[in-house]
């Protein structure tokens, strides 16, 4: 059985916190490792602030060349990296090369960015001032990720983190750790040829781990993804010691579909965000929230495709579907239906079963469930493909059905019109709005993330690297003569 470090620089812990990683697709085991424990942490965290000062004095267009050979040394080991993603968290081929690609490019964007890390000038009421503002690196940055995408949304914090000129300390999932391993090894004998070798480092392990990561005084940024519990916790931490922190925390996302939509394009697109990833996705769609008229046509086509859906081991190229992460995984999706089939008023159109004849039972139907009275549960992200459906008659309705939860990540709504286009998008609190697109399969190009309980940070592209940086406003007085603003005028 492999064993992975505690961490990378690689220091000796306390061996209290035992993981025994399985797979999902057949419970075989993978790996095994201790967590990191405080002082592993600290240490870890103090090696990366000493590379912190060394990398932060690389002019970013110098950055460069870490950048490219990174990208490279990943393009080299996208089938190793391919292979662990889907073993260790059961995506098909299709979505675990995606999630490379995801790395990759977001590599590109920040090697355009080391070019074009701006700061803006403003005029001055003073003459002879000069005002500008510029920007600064952080220090040590703490990225924690979710098992969901192990590769790639680590990739948007560390790179875009390092082009700014930061360090990172990763706490990648106790549900992903080969991958992250995997990953790790690769970034960090990239950043050892060229003399920053403790520039990405990791802890390994789990919540514990995380916690100490959070509390260290050497990390002057968080950014955590994963669940709204994980995210308040961090977060009440980080406030305590005023720590910067970018949260992306659970969504529950709704697709609108209109009566002038293009049903065929719509039953296309929710298809992908029902089914990807099993359902896994910060993005999938958790509700369908269809009109009336196109109700029953909309079903009977997703009905049709579902049934079409083969479920079963990723490494099938005929399988479009794998496992939940977990048995608890499961077993949560198991509980969640069994309290809509007994105490609420709602119906399972389609779904709603474990599925046998696998060696574990984390094999799950896509499933969809006709609400004819909300319940609270509706409030909650179940993490599986699970989708309850509601009816509308009027646009204003089914946006404030979709504003209703207390999650605000992603939304989307199908239409041909463009008033009801542009109303949809006024009226939807959600980070991501999408028309005639699913909630799920963001670009790295747009600033990704919720609002409400989903955290409101914002990471990737647009202006993202602002949230990895401090803002410096400075003014100049070249003029050689003292002069206040606001026109005060003070006896010297
Ligand atoms: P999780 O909250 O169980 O774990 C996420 C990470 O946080 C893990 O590394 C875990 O060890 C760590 N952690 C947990 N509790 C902690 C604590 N108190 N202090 C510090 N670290 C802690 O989530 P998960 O099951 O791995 O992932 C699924 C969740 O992630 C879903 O809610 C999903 O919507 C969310 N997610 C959100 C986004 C986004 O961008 N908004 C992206 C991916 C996943």
């Amino acid at each position: 059985m492999q064993t992975i470090p505690e961490s990378i620089p690689q220091f000796e812990s306390e061996k209290k916190y035992h993981y025994i990683k399985t797979s999902p697709i057949d419970g075989e085991v993978v790996c095994e490792f201790y967590g990191a424990d405080e002082n592993t942490v600290s240490r870890v965290c103090e090696a990366a602030y000493q590379e912190f000062l060394n990398w932060s004095k690389v002019p970013p267009p110098k950055r460069i060349d870490l950048l490219t050979s990174i990208y490279n040394s990943i393009l080299n080991a996208k089938e190793e990296l391919v292979d662990c993603i889907q073993t260790e968290v059961g995506k098909i081929r299709e979505e675990a090369v995606g999630e490379i690609q995801e790395a990759l490019d977001i590599i590109n964007f920040c090697i355009g960015l080391c070019r074009t890390l701006e700061g803006r000038i403003f005029p001055s009421e003073r003459i002879n001032h000069f005002m500008f503002e510029q920007w600064h690196p952080l220090g040590v940055c703490g990225v924690i990720t979710a098992f969901n995408f192990p590769v790639a949304v680590f990739s948007w914090n560390a790179f875009l983190a390092i082009t700014c000129g930061n360090s990172v300390v990763w706490k990648p999932s106790e549900l992903a750790p080969k991958t992250a391993y995997t990953f790790m090894k690769i970034l960090k004998n990239e950043c050892e040829k060229q003399g920053f070798g403790n520039l990405i480092c990791a802890v390994f392990g789990g919540p514990e781990t995380g916690s100490f990561l959070v509390e260290n005084n050497r990390t002057a940024l968080i950014s955590a993804t994963g669940s709204v519990r994980m995210g308040s916790d961090v977060a009440q931490k980080c406030a305590k010691n005023f720590k910067k922190v970018i949260l992306e925390l659970g969504g529950n996302n709704a697709v609108i579909v209109h009566k002038d939509a293009n049903l065929d394009l719509a039953v296309n697109a929710c298809f992908f965000g029902i089914v990807g990833t099993s359902g896994q996705r910060c993005t999938s769609i958790r509700r369908l929230i269809l009109h009336k008229d196109v109700f029953e046509q909309f079903m009977d086509k997703m009905i049709r495709k579902l049934e079409g859906v083969v479920i079963g081991d990723p490494r099938d190229p005929k399988v479009m579907m794998g496992p939940l992460i977990s048995d608890a995984a499961a077993l949560r999706f198991e509980e969640v239906v069994h309290f809509i089939k007994n105490c609420t008023d709602s119906e399972i159109l389609y779904g709603g079963k474990l599925l046998d004849g696998f060696p574990v039972r984390n094999y799950v139907q896509p499933t969809l469930v006709k609400v004819n009275t909300p319940f609270d549960l509706i409030n909650n992200e179940t993490f599986a493909p699970l989708v309850y459906c509601f009816e509308y008659e009027d646009i204003n309705d089914a946006i404030t059905l979709n504003n209703s939860v207390p999650q605000g990540l992603s939304s989307a709504i199908f239409t041909d019109s463009l008033q009801v286009a542009f109303t949809f998008l006024g009226g939807s609190d959600c980070g991501l709005a999408n028309v005639n697109t699913s909630t799920s399969g963001a670009e790295i190009g747009l600033a990704f993330g919720g609002e409400k309980q989903t955290g409101g940070g914002r990471e990737a592209g647009s202006d993202s690297w602002k949230n990895y940086m401090r803002r410096q406003s400075c003014v100049v007085n070249w003029g050689g003569i003292f002069t206040l603003s606001q026109n005060i005028n003070f006896p010297s």
